[in-house]
């Protein structure tokens, strides 16, 4: 006899009602499911024990539900855990975890592997292997969620591990209503932040979506030519189409869009870098994440220094954008920005610092317009 062969990981709340008529089960069971696998992270039907003895056989003959599995875990000194989970066909993808008050962030990953070849990401070396489900992305959450015993706490979640989020923008879409369901995990998208290249298209789309997370764009260049040599995708949607999209962008009362700007050494640190960005950004709503570069064999650039750095985020200050500048984290593991790359597939695995990544606002770097 053929085994289960639907998968209830990809369902939305919807689907599953619909699902369950042909099993003659009550549609409002499909919120009873929904909480035991999305709320409680719960996969053994044998535990879901405000189901009859047949619904639940009845479901266990009908369904899989695919979860990633977690098979190697490596924890910094200061808790930030970067994890690594195998999909049901094999593949790998990395998730981070960053502790913090009061609510801790998931990084999470979008595909395996990227296509956008930024040349200073170490996950852009992958390629893209292909892209992650909506089950997928929503299931290493959950997976995380009861790995560390979040499952009753309040999370971030920031899509900013493996992948471009708008670049498997369906399933992305599909997952952000899946995990802010009441019904499953029920997280704000408040409490959800997409990180973008820009993909102009599908940020078009993202306008006029009914769940609406926080918007990050990553920027990394004041001029055409800086930002392609960074981001060859800035090519095909250039910085001033970026940032005409971004002004026209939805966002909600009391806040902000952040911008993302990787700090490169000689590249794009200078003074008048700072003062470009700041005045390309004059008038928006808009706070700066200054990232120092995470340096990696491999990738051809070099972090600033401290005190370039410190003075980068200082001018941005005096030009009155808001900005946080990114501090280290995890400097034992490589779970920063733009190090989720499977070891395996790396050819020189290297010992380079992991930086993770706070995105903490020092007193004297901020200003409020
Ligand atoms: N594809 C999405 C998410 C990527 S990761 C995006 O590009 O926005 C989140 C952030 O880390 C992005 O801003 C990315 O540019 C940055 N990043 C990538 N590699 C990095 C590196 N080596 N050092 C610092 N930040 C990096």
């Amino acid at each position: 006899m053929a085994g289960p062969t639907r998968d209830l990981a990809e369902l939305e709340l919807a689907e599953l009602e619909s699902a369950l008529a042909p099993l003659d089960i009550e549609p409002y069971r499909a919120k009873q499911i929904y909480r035991w696998v999305h709320r409680h992270a719960v996969t053994d039907w044998g535990q879901m024990t405000d189901l009859s003895q047949r619904h639940r056989e009845a479901l266990a003959n009908t369904f899989t539900i695919s979860t990633p599995r977690v098979t190697a875990r490596s924890r910094s000194s200061d808790g930030t855990t970067k994890f690594l989970l195998e999909l049901a066909d094999g593949r790998r993808i990395e998730a981070v975890y960053i502790p913090d008050s009061p609510a801790h962030t998931l990084c999470v990953s979008t595909q395996v592997g990227c296509a956008m070849q930024c040349t200073f990401c170490l996950t852009a070396k992958m390629g893209l292997e292909r892209h992650l489900t909506a089950g997928e992305i929503v299931g290493h959450v959950r997976v995380l969620r009861s790995e560390l015993q979040l499952l009753e706490q309040p999370i971030n979640i920031v899509l900013m591990g493996m992948g471009e989020p708008l670049h498997n923008y369906k399933a992305t879409m599909q997952a952000l209503r899946m995990i802010t369901c009441t019904h499953g995990a029920a997280v704000s998208p408040r409490r959800i932040t997409l990180s973008t290249v820009g993909i102009l298209p599908a940020l078009s789309h993202l306008a006029n979506e009914s769940i609406m997370p926080n918007l990050a764009i990553s920027l990394h260049g004041t001029t055409e030519e800086q930002r392609t040599l960074l981001l060859p995708i800035n090519r095909r949607y250039p910085l001033s189409a970026l940032l005409a999209a971004c002004r026209t962008f939805p966002v909600k009362r009391r806040n902000r869009i952040t911008f993302e700007y990787v700090l490169i050494r000689n590249v794009n640190d200078s003074p008048a870098d700072a003062r470009r960005l700041a005045g390309l950004l004059a008038g928006f709503r808009a706070k700066v994440n200054v990232i120092p570069l995470n340096a990696a064999p491999g990738i051809p650039y070099e972090r600033p220094t401290a005190e370039q750095i410190d003075r980068f985020g200082r001018l941005l200050a005096e030009h009155h954008v808001i900005v946080s500048v990114r501090k280290s984290r995890g400097q034992d593991i490589r779970a920063a920005c733009g190090q989720l790359v499977l070891e395996s597939d790396r050819a020189s695995p290297g010992q380079q610092l992991a930086s993770f990544i706070n995105p903490t606002v020092t007193a004297n770097q901020v200003t409020e317009p």
